[in-house]
């Protein structure tokens, strides 16, 4: 089929289009309206229908294809391998029911799940699914403060957790991060369930803290029905870094995420039950929950689920699982290319990779070369694909299961269908023509599968994603973009202040709070920065009350190093700046707005722009200074 002519459709007719790829699961109960966007920016996919998400990855597959693999359990970290056939998944996702049901989990409740990547993690998320329990997974590289503001926003009746996560061969205890996380923390959790994976020793705080593997115990024969849910009941929270120091909720549906997952699974990764797929990312991420857990297991696909490094014990790991588990379809992020391109090439010649059909990259924008580099050596396509948290699933990327369309270098690609994408002048609010650059917005509504709203705050997310565009309601993607004369796009980076590193997005007012808790710092202003292998790093540039500590080279580095520990302790090392510089002025407007984008600049090496409203440009010159030292 022509995809032109499938993509029109899913925008000319929204409801023959969606109504038909909503075949592709099982309803319990049909929908009686397609959509319901009486109420825009609202939209309400396949109203009145009831399905259920682990159904539909799971249970359904059991009779057709029960013995084989469903998830694939690797750790180089541990040594710990260990594969699940859909019907053992199925008989550990309602041990893992039955426990929460014990501890009082039912529809609607929140269970927060902070815990590395192994099997159990997968086995809580499903488990929510299945009895309508709201998950919100948070990434296990977070530290207290982060755990904390999301536990005061999801008020989870459970946390699941473990005793440690690992990487590189050190464990990295969770226990202690989480305990403090709860102290700080306003709402408390009636329990937290432990998974003891005997990495290191933990506390449990009776009444409270309860062992996942006694519990379990217990249930081993538990038949958990699923609780058939309304297609607009929400499915999950996942939080993500905004322009203010406080993390959104983003909040998602079950009917209309689990047929946008099956649509992309069939369409864009081109999935075929009884297959193997592979994405490196972490559950704690988006790509994680729809291209780890969901959408491969929606497709009947085996996912593998992999904890440990891209070159631990050497280069040629990802190859050896590629190979071993005969992978169709990988995802990972640019970042873990550039890293393997860093290594000897025989790693991956060592491994025969016939069954790897393409290599789909996402989280940032992928350079031409390591683009270039990785198709080369894998003789696959490389599909880049991009989205975001809010969407769920690719807005842009080439469909190769409707048309064998040639990807460009550079671009992620043309629209997916129900994404109808228009690029806008910043200013005039015009839509820019071939080659000109704007904001990437789409038109209302967002297809299925994408944000419901801001968990427990739909004003936010009207006021952050929603404006009027020449009459038209548009969703800002916040990234700059161009779209050719053929109607590629090519992403030039956000236009707020969120920074992507190494894939993983951050937001510079998160580190800023953070930083600014060191009891010396008065004012910091932290830019992204552009880097060879992780695309960006955070730069801090503060201002210090006392600057005395920092007048000799030793003293400025210890401090360096304290505030550093400070944003390891608070938001995790993913959230560590790679430099802080001292400066006792920062460029700002006459009314008191951080220039951050030209701080950005002279980092790189630019021009800092219009600096017409800026209050004293000795700043400027402050933070060259401090560069060069
Ligand atoms: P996240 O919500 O963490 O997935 O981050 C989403 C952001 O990452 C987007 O708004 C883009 O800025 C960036 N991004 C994701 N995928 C791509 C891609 N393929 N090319 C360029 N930028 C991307």
């Amino acid at each position: 089929m022509n995809f032109a002519d499938f993509y029109r459709q899913s925008i000319d007719d929204r409801q023959t289009f969606w109504a038909n790829e909503a075949k592709l699961i099982d309803w319990h109960q049909p929908f009686s309206q397609v959509l319901d966007y009486s109420r825009p920016p609202f939209a309400r996919w396949f109203v009145g229908g009831q399905t259920n998400l682990c159904h539909n990855a799971v249970d359904r597959w059991v009779a057709s294809q029960g013995e084989q693999p469903a998830l694939i359990s690797v750790s180089t970290e541990t040594n710990r391998e260990k594969v699940y056939s859909f019907k053992e998944l199925q008989s550990e996702v309602m041990r893992t029911a039955a426990v929460m049901q014990s501890l009082g989990v039912g529809k609607g409740d929140r269970v927060l799940i902070y815990m590395p990547m192994i099997a159990e993690a997968t086995f809580a998320m499903l488990a929510c699914a299945r009895i309508g329990a709201i998950h919100s997974v948070v990434f296990g590289g977070f530290a207290s403060n982060s755990l904390a503001t999301r536990i005061d926003d999801a008020k989870p009746k459970l946390i699941v957790s473990a005793d440690a996560g690992m990487r590189a061969g050190k464990s990295i205890p969770y226990k202690p991060l989480l305990d403090e996380a709860i102290n700080l923390a306003t709402h408390k959790p009636d329990h937290v369930l432990l998974v003891n994976r005997g990495l290191v020793a933990m506390s449990l705080k009776a009444g409270r803290d309860v062992d996942y593997a006694a519990l379990r115990e217990r249930h081993m024969d538990a038949r958990v029905p699923v609780t058939w849910l309304e297609s607009n009941d929400t499915s999950y929270i996942l939080y993500t870094s905004g322009t203010t120091g406080k993390p959104k909720g983003v909040q998602r549906d079950v009917g209309g995420y689990a047929v946008a997952l099956a649509s992309s699974m069939k369409h864009i990764f081109c999935g075929n039950a009884g297959e193997t797929y592979f994405s490196t990312s972490d559950i704690g991420w988006v790509v994680g929950h729809s291209y780890i857990v969901y959408g491969p297991l929606i497709a009947g696909m085996a996912t593998v689920m992999y904890e440990g490094l891209p070159i631990r014990p050497d280069a040629g790991i990802w190859w050896s699982i590629v190979e071993k588990y005969k992978v169709t379809r990988m995802f990972s992020a640019p970042t873990a290319v550039r890293v393997l391109k860093k290594q000897p090439p025989e790693f991956m010649k060592k491994h025969d990779l016939s069954s790897l059909k393409a290599l789909y990259l996402a989280g940032e924008p992928l350079d031409e070369t390591t683009s270039s580099w990785i198709a080369g050596e894998l003789g696959v396509p490389v599909i880049d694909n991009y989205w975001q948290t809010e969407t769920g699933w690719p807005i842009l990327s080439v469909a190769k299961g409707i048309e064998d369309m040639p990807t460009r270098l550079g671009s992620p690609g043309v629209p997916m269908v129900g994404y109808d994408v228009k690029v806008v002048n910043e200013t005039s609010g015009a839509l820019c023509g071939p080659g000109e650059k704007g904001v990437v917005m789409i038109k209302g509504p967002l297809p299925p599968g994408c944000m419901q709203t801001v968990y427990g705050d739909d004003e936010r997310f009207v006021k952050t994603y929603w404006s009027r565009v020449n009459g038209e309601q548009v969703y800002s993607t916040f990234d700059w973009g161009i779209r050719d004369a053929d109607g590629y796009y090519f992403i030039l980076g956000r236009t707020d202040d969120v920074i992507n590193v190494a894939g993983h997005r951050l937001g510079t007012r998160e580190i800023e709070e953070s930083i600014s808790s060191h009891p010396n710092v008065s004012e910091v202003a932290v830019v992204g920065v552009e880097d060879n292998l992780k695309g960006q790093v955070a730069v801090a540039f503060a201002i210090l009350k006392n600057a005395e500590p920092a007048a000799t080279t030793e003293g400025r580095l210890a401090l360096e190093g304290d505030i550093m520990a400070v944003v390891d302790r608070q938001l995790g090392a993913v959230g560590r700046p790679s430099r802080v510089y001292f400066v006792t002025l920062l460029p700002k407007t006459r009314s008191g707005k951080l220039l951050r984008r030209s701080i950005q600049a002279i980092c790189e090496g630019r021009d800092p722009g219009d600096l017409t409203t800026i209050e004293d440009p000795a700043s400027l010159q402050q933070i060259k200074d401090a560069l060069s030292f």
